[in-house]
């Protein structure tokens, strides 16, 4: 299936080390078998690119101790671009800059912004203001936002340990 040839995205990769790694390339290749078309205009790989994207980027997972979002399932979407198709990763994923991310990505993507062209998207006044309000880039965070982003990733994704279950079952064992 073709990847998608996001140069600048691959360029903020790697100036977070961030290595395409077998483990990654075999589970981007996964999800899009079973993810197969754009979220947002449901465009499918043969007719444009599709990019697996981190709803929350691996720099800000690493940076909140939460480098298995990185690899986790619940954190990927499929979203297209490069040639033949729409900007909907760029768009939608980072609000039109590689180095931010779009929390309200799925959101935007299957109701507000769903099968709307990018041409639409840029210039539509909810957008536009998002955008502008981009959440800031790793460098740019304080302390404050770090440690608030990574109480929302715990809520949101709960890490899936085998010792949680284990504490789990003690806990059932130990009330019965
Ligand atoms: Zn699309």
């Amino acid at each position: 299936m073709p990847q998608a040839v996001n140069k600048e995205g691959i360029l903020i990769e790697s100036e977070y080390d961030f290595e395409r790694s077998v483990e990654w390339k075999n589970l981007a290749k996964a999800h899009l078998q079973t993810h197969p078309f754009c979220l947002a205009c449901g465009c499918k790989s043969v007719s444009g690119y599709l990019s697996v994207h981190h709803k929350y980027p691996y720099q800000l997972c690493n940076a909140v101790g939460r480098a298995d979002l990185v690899f986790d399932e619940r954190n990927l979407i499929t979203l297209c671009d490069g040639r033949g198709s729409e900007e909907h990763h760029l768009l939608l994923g980072h609000l039109g800059d590689w180095a931010s991310f779009n929390p309200e990505a799925i959101t935007d993507a299957t109701t507000t912004f769903f099968q709307k062209k990018s041409a639409f998207i840029r210039s539509n006044e909810l957008w536009i203001t998002k955008s502008k309000n981009k959440p800031n880039c790793l460098e740019k965070m304080s302390e404050m936002e770090i440690n608030a982003l990574k109480i929302k990733l715990d809520l949101v994704y709960p890490i899936k340990s085998v010792e949680i279950k284990s504490l789990k079952a003690e806990f059932v064992m130990r009330s019965k």
